[in-house]
Parts: structure tokens; C-alpha cells; sequence
């Protein structure tokens, strides 16, 4: 009898070996045809491998990351094989999955370059393969017999991954005329994959090395449906339209010089006016969830980095320090604001009464990142992170975990982020020993991370093993409008710092104890938000938040004054406008300023200088009629009323 436990702790028992496909098809013929590929006991297998002891497992399906992969690696398989039809004694090196899709790294036979129309080919090749319903089969190899087989296809790439292999863990797997050296776990069979892509191709040094040969790496992507390919296709299109780095630049929100440095941005003051908007808007928010604002500088001596252990973290691979030069002391650049924040909490003894003490800054970091690896906002230098650190008694965690929680739905309601989940990460259950601090501790904190997301009713996956060795966290995802994800903030428990820095308060039983301190910030850093918001709002941001709220566009340059007159009057009722006096035609201003996305643009001519009104229009919306110059003050002042209220009063 085998006893297979699912993931709902239900157990299926079997009088024989059975595969991960019969079971899927026991519990039902949709989750069979869905699922492709199993975990057994932790490990992902194939659905057609007997599982022949007693075994926990998990059935994968394309909703699953790990059935995308099982997914993507067959179909690398099949490219291989697509293009050892078309070019055979080409040297295939390794094929592995990405965030979408796959690729191979491939040495072509006599220098041969791959054409678009090559491409094509092969893509062509891949669906007539796959229509052969070939199925995929795994088997199990001796190293010597392994060797010898790529010996005699002259493939020294893959003989150099078998020399590094042990003996007896050696697996091919085989679909029609093409076999590869591979641990799997594969597709049942090659017909699963209906719709296929190949995205690029780049050079790849074999195995990442300078000194080794360059080889061409082919990327693709594929689906089990062709509508999937057709929506994931314009998906890409809508993504390139997004590109923070081309909105940011149409929008001027901000730019970098090669003198000021790389990944050093530099925020314009359309940008500097959007991030502002958004720091004054959590400001309110922290301050009603009793927050206060402090400020430090931006450097702290490297004494300071090493007790807290950043400097083992940061310090190595980071900027060098900064010395002074007549006492020779030294200074980091600071890679976070954790420890300047302790210092601010040790000015003065504190008592179980003045905890929680909860500190925000909008502090910037500056961590080194290679050259290779900036990109836009995303991935810089320097950013600003909308940092604050909680120092609370135990039993005051989960009441500050809630109100992190809360924080959190409100920014995402003010931003329209409608889809969110959260990672609750957890201890692993089996290294206890990995962790710093006291079991109890652990117990409670995780205790209070998990009840107070399912007060808030918040959507959450846990996942063991994924704390940091000094606490459990809480991860939070959100999906944009293109159904793409992005890890925002984060909040974290924290047990090694206090530890460290011998943080105290006397607590009412007049002994000293440690508090515990959270690390949280919603936003993650500015940059990387804004940067999300962009791609997400297509540069279209909510008005409350939007740089320029409306711009006023004279029908000719009589009249400018008048048009001056109406944006004056907006800018002192609180509403942020422009004017595009330059001489061009009306049609001109109007296309331009779209570009802006800036929402309202107000026309004026001869009968609205006359009436003292202003003829509105809403970007991508069109016209809104004729209001006086009043009339459209409050209706906007509504508009951002209305999307603010109750958020933060
Ligand atoms: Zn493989
Ligand atoms: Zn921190």
C-alpha cells in the first residue's frame, strides 16, 4: 500500500506504485489534463515517474511557478531539438528556465549566426515536433556511458558537465530523435506546448566566464494555448509603451547624467513635485498612526556598520569608506537607516510606557550595485527608502503589525493597486539553530505576523524557511494593470539588532528588557515605487498625486493674459497648473500636453476671456463643457477630495 499525503493533509492510499499524473487523474480528469508536474517529498518530479514509498505531494499546474518551469525547460528541449534538426553538430551547453520563458546556450556549427528568419524557422519546427506528440522519457545513465555517448557527438560542453557530475545521479531524457543530458522533471510528452515565441538572442561566455567561448544564447517563451501567446504578446507591446524610463523622460520627471554618475538619479521638478506629493501624503498617513518624523545624515561611521553588521553585509562589496583626513577617522555611506534610528531611540532611557516608539524618515541609502545591473529606477545607486523602525514590547507586536497592515491598504487604495497578496515568511521548522533569539520569541512573533493578517483578511501565502535569520517578515505583492508583479515593501521583526546595539527598557517589574524592533517600508524605496506606479498608471497617476493637475492652453497669443489670470487663480486655490503660452496652433498644444499626461487641459479663447470661464476638456476623455474659472476650482478640489477621503482624517 503507498500512502500519499496531498497538500490539504488528505491521504490517498494506492495498492501499487503510482505516477503523478494517476493521481491527479484519481481525483479528477480536469486536473489531470491541467497538472505538469509533481513535487514528491519536496522535489519536482515527472508526472510519469512512479512514486514507490509512502509521499507527500503537490500536483503543479500553469497556475504554478513550478508548472510554468516544468513547462518552459521541455520546451528549451524542444528548441534543442528544433535546432539540431536544422543545424546538427551544434554543442548545446544549458538550457535552464527564466521569469518568462527559457533559453539554450548553443555553440552552432561553423560559426553560423541566427537570422530573424531563422528564428522563425525554428519556431515553425518547434510547433510540427510538438504536433508529433513525442513523449518525453526519462532515464537513468552511468557516467561512463554518459561520457562516451557525448563523446561520440562531439559535444565537449555537455562532456564538461557530465566530468562534474557523480556517478549514478546521471538522468537523459529523450522526445522523438533528440536526447539531452538533463535531472529533469520534464513534460508527459512534447504536445502539451501549442504556442511558441522565441523572444532574442544574445552572446553568453560559456559558463558565465570571459575566457571561454562565446556562445549564442537563444531566449523563448511558450504557452499551452495560443490565446496565452496572444495576450502575453500584447502585454509586451503595452510594456514597452509603459517603460518607466520613456514616460519618465516624456512626463520630465527625471533623468541621469554620466557626470553626475551611473545609477545616481536625478529627480526634475515635475518628479521632485510627484515625490513630494507622495511623501506628504504617508507623512499624514504615519502621523495619524502615531508616527514621528526624524533626520540623520547620510554618512555614519564604519564602527557604528560594524557592530550592526552591515558593514559585513555592505561593507566589502560596497562604496569604500570616507576618512577624514587629519584624524584619519572613518565614514560609510550609509546602506541603511536602521542604525542611526537605534541612536535616536538610546538618547534617553525609555520605559515600558513610552513604547511603542515608532520612527519615520524618508531616508536615502546608497548601495553599490555593477554598472550592468542599473536599470531606470528600478535598480540604482542611491534611493530614498520610506523607512521607519518600531520599537515595541512583545505583546505589542501583533497591535503594530495590524497597524502596518493598515498603513499598507491605504496607500494601496490611494494608488489603485486593487491586486495584492503578501508573503507571510516563516522559520525553517528543521534548523531551528539557524535564528538568533528565543524560541518563545520566535513562536509569539510568528504567531502575531500570522493572526494579524487573517484579522486584516489579508491575502497570504506562507512560506518556511524563507525568514531572515534575525525574524519572520511580511512581504507584500502587488500585480499591475498588466497582470506583471512587483515586490513592494516589507515588514520586518527584527530580534538582532536590539541584541546588538543593547537595546533597553525598564519594564514594569523596574527590570531592564529588550524591545523588539519592525522594519517597515510600504513603498519599499521612491525610485523603485514611482518607477512601479508609472508602468502600472501608464503616467496617468490619480489626481490628487499627478505633478501638474491642469494646464491652460490660449487659443493664440492674445490671450495669454487672460490665460495667466486662470492659472494664477488655480495655483492659489491649491490646485497645481501651467500654461503652454508658445506660439503653435491649439491642435498642437492639445497633442503635446496629452503627451504630458496632464488631466485637464483648459482652452481658451475670445468667448472664455469674455465670460471668464475656461473650456474643459479631461485627457482621454474628452470635452467637459464650458465652467467658469470658480466652478472648475472646486470641481477638481472635489475630484481630489473625494479620492483622499477618509484615508487619512
Ligand atoms: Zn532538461
Ligand atoms: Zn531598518
Amino acid at each position: 500500500m503507498i500512502r500519499i499525503t496531498l497538500p490539504d493533509k488528505s491521504v490517498k492510499e494506492f495498492p501499487e506504485p503510482i505516477t503523478g499524473y494517476e493521481i491527479a487523474k484519481s481525483i479528477s480528469n480536469g486536473l489531470a489534463k491541467a497538472v505538469l508536474s509533481v513535487s514528491v517529498n519536496g522535489e519536482v518530479w515527472d508526472l510519469t515517474r512512479k512514486i514507490t514509498n509512502d509521499a507527500s505531494i503537490k500536483l503543479y499546474t500553469w497556475e504554478d511557478r513550478e508548472g510554468k518551469e516544468t513547462f518552459w525547460h521541455s520546451s528549451a528541449h524542444l528548441m534543442a531539438e528544433a535546432i539540431e534538426f536544422y543545424y546538427p553538430g551544434t554543442k548545446f551547453g544549458i538550457g535552464p528556465t527564466v521569469d518568462t520563458g527559457f533559453y539554450y546556450d548553443v555553440d552552432l556549427p561553423d560559426g553560423k549566426q541566427l537570422s530573424e528568419k531563422d528564428m522563425q524557422k525554428i519556431e515553425q519546427k518547434m510547433l510540427e515536433l510538438a504536433r508529433q506528440k513525442n513523449d518525453i522519457v526519462r532515464s537513468e545513465i552511468s557516467k561512463s556511458d554518459a561520457m562516451k555517448m557525448f563523446i561520440e557527438k562531439d559535444d565537449e560542453l555537455k562532456q564538461e558537465l557530465i566530468s562534474e557530475l557523480e556517478d549514478g545521479t546521471i538522468t537523459l531524457y529523450n522526445q522523438g530523435n533528440f536526447t539531452d543530458l538533463c535531472r529533469g522533471p520534464h513534460l508527459p510528452n512534447a504536445e502539451y506546448i501549442k504556442a511558441v515565441k522565441l523572444t532574442s538572442i544574445a552572446g553568453a561566455y560559456w559558463r558565465g566566464d570571459e575566457h571561454n567561448k562565446m556562445l549564442t544564447r537563444v531566449y523563448g517563451v511558450t504557452f499551452p494555448k495560443q490565446k496565452l501567446l496572444d495576450e502575453y504578446l500584447v502585454m509586451l507591446e503595452e510594456a514597452k509603451k509603459r517603460d518607466h524610463r520613456k514616460i519618465g523622460k516624456e512626463m520630465e520627471l527625471f533623468t541621469f547624467s554620466e557626470m553626475v554618475g551611473q545609477g545616481l538619479p536625478l529627480w526634475l521638478p515635475k518628479g521632485t513635485q510627484l515625490r513630494m506629493q507622495l511623501e506628504d501624503f504617508l507623512k499624514k498617513v504615519q502621523k495619524k498612526y502615531g508616527y514621528e518624523q526624524v533626520m540623520t545624515p547620510h554618512i555614519g561611521s564604519v564602527q557604528m556598520y560594524k557592530t550592526s553588521g552591515h558593514y559585513e553585509k555592505y561593507g566589502k562589496d560596497s562604496f569604500q569608506p570616507i576618512s577624514t583626513p587629519a584624524e584619519g577617522e572613518e565614514y560609510l555611506l550609509k546602506p541603511m537607516n536602521c542604525p542611526h534610528h537605534i541612536e535616536i531611540y538610546k538618547w534617553k532611557p525609555k520605559s515600558y510606557k513610552d513604547l511603542p516608539v515608532r520612527m519615520a524618515e524618508f531616508g536615502t541609502v546608497y548601495r553599490y550595485e555593477q554598472s550592468g545591473e542599473l536599470h531606470g529606477l528600478t535598480r540604482v545607486r542611491s534611493f530614498t527608502q520610506d523607512d521607519a523602525h518600531i520599537f515595541c514590547r512583545p505583546d505589542q507586536l501583533k497591535d503594530e503589525f495590524k497597524k502596518v497592515i493598515d498603513i499598507i491598504f491605504i496607500i494601496f487604495k490611494a494608488l489603485d493597486f486593487e491586486n495584492y497578496t503578501a508573503q507571510i515568511s516563516l522559520r525553517d521548522p528543521d534548523n531551528p539553530e539557524k535564528y538568533i533569539g528565543s524560541k518563545e520569541n520566535w513562536d509569539k512573533a510568528e504567531q502575531a505576523i500570522i493572526e494579524a493578517c487573517e484579522e486584516k483578511g489579508l491575502n497570504t501565502v506562507t512560506e518556511l524557511g524563507e525568514a531572515a535569520f534575525y525574524g519572520p517578515k511580511l512581504d507584500f505583492m502587488i500585480k499591475d494593470a498588466l497582470g506583471r508583479n512587483w515586490q513592494l515593501g516589507t515588514i520586518q521583526v527584527d530580534y538582532n539588532l536590539p541584541e546588538r546595539f543593547k537595546l533597553e527598557y525598564i519594564g514594569a517589574d523596574d527590570n531592564r528588557h529588550r524591545p523588539v524592533m519592525i522594519h517597515r517600508a510600504p513603498f519599499g524605496s521612491m525610485e523603485r515605487f514611482v518607477a512601479v506606479l508609472i508602468e502600472h498608471t501608464a503616467g496617468k497617476f490619480p489626481l490628487w498625486l499627478t505633478p501638474e493637475q491642469a494646464v491652460v492652453l490660449p487659443i493664440s497669443e492674445k490671450y495669454n493674459d487672460y490665460a495667466k489670470k486662470v492659472s494664477n487663480f488655480l495655483n492659489i486655490s491649491d490646485i497645481r497648473s501651467v500654461i503652454d503660452d508658445r506660439n503653435e496652433k491649439i491642435g498642437r498644444k492639445i497633442r503635446d500636453n496629452e503627451l504630458k499626461r496632464i488631466p485637464y487641459l483648459l482652452i481658451v479663447g475670445e468667448k472664455e476671456a469674455e465670460t471668464e470661464t475656461v473650456s474643459v476638456r479631461r485627457q482621454g476623455e474628452g470635452d467637459r463643457g464650458i465652467m467658469s474659472t470658480g466652478e472648475f476650482a472646486d470641481f477638481v478640489l472635489k475630484e481630489v477630495r473625494d479620492q483622499l477621503s477618509g484615508l487619512y482624517n
